[in-house]
């Protein structure tokens, strides 16, 4: 499959991401509780002026603002018969800051969890998973995007659902999940696990990865249980610009652009090709990432003592993917690269 993403990797060692949406909105006026989702159609300078920041900041992919842009999600907003439009005008509105950029930069259309639970846990059915992805990768493709980015995914039914949307739609995919608890999914999911089911999914993700979670720690160590497993896979790191903290009412991200900076660093010699931020990232850490980039000396891979020394403690001993740690661990052969 030719691709304007896979095109870009192969003339590039790494590719630099973007930075938080969210967080960078809700900077911009957006209110809690708001869907950012309707700003693609109220708000549009607004959009614009995000996704300009971060090319101007030497963003290589920028993501549109649709993730929660399914019709599970904007129904909370009532704007569920409104998928198309808002998807299609998302990745539009990225479209136009990327062809202005004046040089290569790769539209990807967002798509976070319905928000729902699938069966068997929940009660959302394969077949409407797959239907809601489907609409709204329709938008996303009819708008511009260049390939779709599964974010902050949880459940492998999920995952499994969003893959077989992007086959049935005929659009690349790329997929991180959001190991957010104690190294695992909020399902359960390792690293490793991912890795493992990736390239069987219906649709194969061009890249796999990480987004959001808890730290940059956290998030690098992710990065090597992926590489791990699956040492040739294209990798993402896309980890939050530090830890959430609670301070004046509003939630506050406390990583430094020196922090980010070195994580950057850190997950290009975990293996990482495509490398940002997520929750927390502003401009101004895309700034400092791309400059230590663009100076990095490819180093050995990472230790999790050098990880903890530069970026601060991991959230919790383990994230499952040591010897033992899942059913059927016991057999696995640990493949270690370099
Ligand atoms: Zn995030």
């Amino acid at each position: 499959m030719t691709n304007a993403l896979v095109d870009l990797l192969a003339q590039r060692d790494w590719l630099l991401l973007d930075g938080a949406t969210g967080t960078n909105l809700f900077e911009m006026g957006l209110m809690s509780g708001d869907a950012p989702e309707l700003w693609n159609v109220d708000q549009p300078e607004k959009i614009r002026a995000l996704h300009r920041s971060f090319v101007e900041a030497g963003s290589d992919v920028i993501l549109t603002n649709s993730f929660g842009g399914s019709r599970y999600r904007l129904k909370l907003h009532h704007a569920e018969d409104r998928v198309f439009e808002l998807n299609k005008r998302a990745a539009e509105l990225a479209r136009e800051v990327a062809d202005e950029a004046g040089r290569k930069v790769i539209v990807a259309g967002s798509v976070g969890p319905t928000g729902e639970i699938l069966e068997p846990v929940g009660s959302l059915s394969h077949a409407d998973a797959v239907a809601a992805f489907e609409e709204q990768i329709a938008g996303l493709i009819a708008g511009g995007a260049d390939v779709i980015w599964g974010e902050t995914i949880s459940s492998e039914e999920e995952l499994r659902a969003l893959a077989e949307a992007a086959a049935k739609q005929q659009a690349p995919l790329c997929a991180t999940l959001s190991f957010d608890t104690a190294g695992r999914t909020m399902m359960g999911l390792t690293s490793r696990h991912y890795a493992e089911i990736a390239p069987g999914l219906a649709q194969r993700p061009i890249a796999i990865g990480a987004n959001c979670g808890t730290g940059a720690s956290d998030l690098l160590r992710t990065v090597l249980g992926i590489t791990d497993a699956s040492p040739d896979a294209l990798v993402i790191a896309k980890a939050n610009a530090g830890i959430p903290k609670y301070v004046d009412g509003h939630i506050h991200y406390d990583g430094t652009p020196e922090l980010m900076a070195d994580y950057a660093c850190l997950a290009r010699d975990a293996g990482a090709r495509l490398i940002g931020g997520c929750c927390g990232t502003k401009p101004e850490h895309l700034r400092a990432m791309r400059a230590a980039l663009e100076g990095h000396a490819a180093g050995a891979r990472p230790s999790l003592d050098e990880i903890r020394a530069k970026l601060g403690d991991f959230s919790s001993a383990s994230d499952g993917t040591e010897a033992g740690d899942e059913a059927g661990g016991e057999g696995r052969r640990r493949r270690r690269r370099g």
